[in-house]
């Protein structure tokens, strides 16, 4: 017997409760040797059962700890029927939690506001001509070695980049990027 990596993801749940066939499950088994993505995908499946199986994981505020077992419940395989959409579930309320571990813990300062500094246009003299293009999110000096797309550039003031959304360019742009 051979499965393919569709007959893998859509059994991966019932594989991994040893409630699939024993040949089907021997066939699994076969392909996951040869197949990365799918042995990702078993792997990945493993941890969020064997996550969503550990309390501890659940160490959060109960009220939330109780929303997020009803979420989970509503989703489990009793209906496997929407086990991608069971897969998403998971993985977000593993997001948040994580989230919260991150926010509770002490040694945590300084969220990542560390780009602000290269907010659109800080540093940069508005009035300096500088080349955006079509399709980056980047507006360069001209010349920089970094501006991608050059068929689509067209060349505007710092301010005016700025104001269409582009951010300044680390590279070329560093030296008015230095954190006063
Ligand atoms: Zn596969
Ligand atoms: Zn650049």
């Amino acid at each position: 017997m051979v499965v393919n990596c569709e007959e893998v993801w859509r059994e991966v749940s019932n594989y991994l409760d040893g409630e699939v066939e024993p040949t089907l499950r021997v066939a699994i088994e076969d392909h996951i040797r040869g197949c990365t993505r799918c042995a990702a995908v078993v792997n990945g499946t493993r941890n969020v059962i064997e996550l969503y199986g550990d309390e501890r994981m659940l160490e959060v505020p109960l009220g939330y700890s109780q929303r997020l077992h009803r979420r989970l419940d509503q989703n489990m395989p009793s209906s496997r029927r929407s086990f991608l959409g069971w897969m998403v579930a998971a993985a977000a309320a593993c997001l948040v939690v994580g989230t919260l571990e991150v926010a509770r813990s002490s040694t945590f300062r300084e969220p990542e506001l560390r780009s602000e500094h290269a907010q659109p246009g800080s540093g940069v003299p508005p009035d300096m001509m500088v080349v955006v293009s079509e399709d980056g999110k980047l507006f360069h000096r001209a010349g920089c070695e970094f501006i991608h797309e050059k068929n689509k550039l067209r060349t505007v003031t710092a301010a005016e980049a700025s104001r269409e959304g582009y951010a300044p360019c680390v590279r070329c742009m560093r030296k008015y990027l230095v954190k006063a």
